[in-house]
């Protein structure tokens, strides 16, 4: 096996079936030989230096079913909120008070707030942190709206694939959504010019490993700037909630991959990967991670935002997310850093 983890440091890619074949071979000592090559790679990028993003959780509401998130429009036991521009905006204060150079607006796909309103808020932000880059991830929406959020000044775009096979996509979604619209989505966010990323869940029920596989196809053909991957983790009020989690294992496995395949992608080490593992994050960083993305919501709502259960970090202020969060990173030899971060093409 190590001959396919030497031949993906190469080309930068296998074939689906050799994914499959590297995937599905992977065993303790195959992960340290891949991680020392990815930790490795992500040292040249990036030094042992970590990005941060403060997310911005804004709303919990959602007009879309997906069976595996817990905010999804069906489950009637979530409290909903929304954050007004106001809230929003002192969120952003706080952060850049404590060394945040990205804001990410994460929330449901809520059309209470409109495009123009999405795009006021995005004028706020940028005018009074022109030193900051901003990121959305509201879901799909139009390219006029997509362009329109980036003529306001938005920067980065996030918006998992979550599945790139069509039939696994089904089994995971009511048939109102669409995976040929979501990568259309994709698409069309490259083409008006954002840092793009997507990603997937690792673990999600009914996964293969030749879904993986397909996941690693579409990410090569994609070319994002950012690759989220977590596991999924079951919510209890939603129809997966005896669905089985992901494991740190796998995900790190494949956190590996990915650096090798996209040697200057920005790659978070997740919520869900700290979450299902006390050190998961520190293990994501080590498996080749260079971003942490440490929640900057009003404590508040932070766990009305639930889109798996035992959710880590709810009950803390930004501050000790973040001072937390730095210790963590410098215990294993790396620093957090006041820089926007953003993508740089290789030389
Ligand atoms: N509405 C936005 C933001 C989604 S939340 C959008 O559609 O892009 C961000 C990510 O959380 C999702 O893309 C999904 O991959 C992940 N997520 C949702 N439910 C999850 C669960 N139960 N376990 C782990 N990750 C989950």
């Amino acid at each position: 096996m190590r001959n396919l983890v030497d031949k993906l440091e190469l080309n930068r890619t296998l074939t689906k079936q050799e994914f499959i074949t590297l995937i599905d071979n992977r065993n303790e000592e195959l992960s340290e030989y891949l991680f020392e090559k990815s930790r490795k790679i992500a040292h040249k990028y990036f030094g042992n230096r970590i990005y941060t993003r403060g997310l911005i959780e804004f709303t919990n509401h959602c007009k879309n079913n997906c069976y595996y998130c817990g905010i999804r429009a069906e489950n009637n036991k979530v409290e909903r909120y929304r954050l007004t521009k106001e809230d929003i905006l002192e969120c952003c204060e706080t952060g850049y008070e404590l060394g945040f150079r990205t804001f990410v607006l994460q929330g449901g796909e809520d059309l209470y707030y409109s495009d123009d309103t999405i795009t006021d808020i995005i004028r706020e932000i940028k005018s009074r942190f022109a030193d900051c880059a901003l990121t959305l991830s509201i879901g799909e929406r139009s390219y006029e709206a997509y362009s329109m959020f980036f003529n306001a000044g938005v920067d980065r775009y996030l918006l998992r694939h979550e599945t790139a096979t069509e039939s696994h996509y089904r089994k995971l979604h009511p048939d109102k959504m669409s995976l040929t619209n979501r990568k259309q989505c994709l698409r069309n966010l490259k083409e008006i010019g954002y840092q793009v990323g997507t990603g997937f869940m690792v673990g999600s029920p009914f996964q293969t490993t030749e879904n993986i596989a397909e996941d690693l196809k579409f990410i090569e053909e994609l070319s994002p700037n950012m690759i989220g991957i977590g596991p999924f983790i079951p919510h209890c009020d939603t129809p997966f909630r005896n669905e089985s989690k992901g494991t740190l294992e796998l995900t790190t496995f494949l956190i590996a991959i990915l650096r090798l395949m996209i040697p200057n992608a920005l790659i978070p080490s997740t919520t869900a990967l700290g979450t299902i593992d006390a050190c998961g994050r520190e293990k994501g960083i080590l498996a080749g991670a260079n971003v942490v993305m440490p929640n900057l919501s009003p404590v508040s709502v932070r766990k009305k935002y639930a889109l798996y259960d035992s959710k880590i970090c709810t009950g803390e202020e930004a501050a000790e997310c973040r001072f937390c969060l730095q210790n963590r990173m410098k215990r294993i030899g790396y620093e957090l850093v006041i820089d926007r971060g953003d993508f740089k093409a290789i030389e």
